[in-house]
């Protein structure tokens, strides 16, 4: 890794990073790390950044994509939840303010592990019609034996 990273770039990495020691302590740093520097071994010098970044930031996508709903520890000392990266129809939630956050009462049982209720993300970002998208994400995802506790829409 000798050139010079771009301050974008630099910014990217730090967020890639700051997200790793979150999801995963500094295991999952660490093995970010190694496995990204790999791949971009593979790669002549131009590309090796953005290879890194690509494949640092799918492992940490891959990490986040489990953890969602649940609280994980923030710089300051605080926990904040894990909330999904893109809605279903596919628009990245990485940009400021892409959903409305709510959450179900549910009275799900059965089979289905305990829960209160679902965290709900609704994407607020719009289609290639400008029409709001609207699809929506739930944690725990909706299984069989859930019962939603009043009307939830919003
Ligand atoms: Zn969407
Ligand atoms: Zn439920």
């Amino acid at each position: 890794m000798t050139a010079a990273l771009p301050r974008s770039d630099a910014q990217f990495l730090d967020r890639i990073e700051a997200d790793a020691l979150a999801y995963g302590g500094e295991q999952l740093l660490a093995d970010i790390r190694a496995e990204a520097a790999a791949w971009a071994l593979e790669h002549d010098d131009p590309a090796r950044w953005s290879a890194y970044l690509a494949v640092a930031w799918q492992l940490v996508d891959a990490h986040r994509a489990d953890l969602v709903g649940q609280l994980v520890p923030t710089p300051d000392g605080r926990v904040r939840v894990v909330t999904p990266a893109r809605c279903p129809a596919g628009h990245s939630w990485d940009v400021p303010a892409p959903w409305v956050a709510s959450w179900v009462g549910c009275r799900g049982g059965g089979g289905h592990r305990d829960h209160k209720g679902h965290h709900r993300w609704k994407c607020l970002l719009p289609n290639a019609d400008g029409d709001e998208c609207g699809k929506i994400v739930l944690y725990p995802a909706v299984e069989e034996g859930c019962s939603f506790v009043g009307i939830g829409e919003g």
